[in-house]
């Protein structure tokens, strides 16, 4: 699995480490824990909903368009198609300035719109100027190391 190393020096923002929100259960409970912890185990998910059919990125807890709460967890498709992307050389966010130069990109899996999702991430292994509109593009799980000592996981894209 591939590793971003993050300094020890930074302390993330709760928006930028979500982690802490995440319980599986209970009142603090925000309903979307599996996406992390099926992240944990490899797999880049998000939800479904059981009435409409809808998929929604990022997960949910109240489907978007029938606005049910029977919903499931389905696996996105492990490769999809690049629909827009740029390089991110100046004024990138919080730690990520530290990876600059950086390709950021809109891949589509699935049947969009009606049977998949469009996700946005960022891509690896690549260079702007070797990317096409609908090239195939690959997700792949990260772990992201440091600050401390907590497991954090996300995901990236590379070519397919
Ligand atoms: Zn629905």
């Amino acid at each position: 699995m591939r590793v971003i190393k993050l300094p020890d020096s930074i302390e993330l923002p709760t928006l930028l480490d979500p982690w802490d929100l995440q319980e599986p259960n209970g009142a603090d409970a925000t309903g979307i824990y599996d996406f992390y912890r099926n992240l944990a185990d490899g797999d880049l998910t998000t939800t479904k909903c059981r009435d409409c059919g809808k998929i929604n990125f990022p997960p949910v807890i109240v489907c978007s368009n029938c606005l049910s709460d029977n919903l499931e967890w389905v696996k996105i498709p492990e490769t999809g198609e690049l629909y827009a992307f740029t390089e991110m050389r100046l004024g990138a966010p919080l730690i990520l300035d530290q990876l600059a130069p950086f390709i950021v990109a809109i891949a589509r899996f699935g049947d969009y719109p009606d049977n998949g999702v469009q996700i946005s991430g960022i891509m690896f292994d690549t260079k702007y100027e070797d990317l096409r509109i609908g090239d195939k593009v690959r997700w792949e799980v990260v772990r992201v190391e440091g600050p401390g000592d907590r497991e954090r996981y996300w995901y990236c894209f590379t070519k397919a």
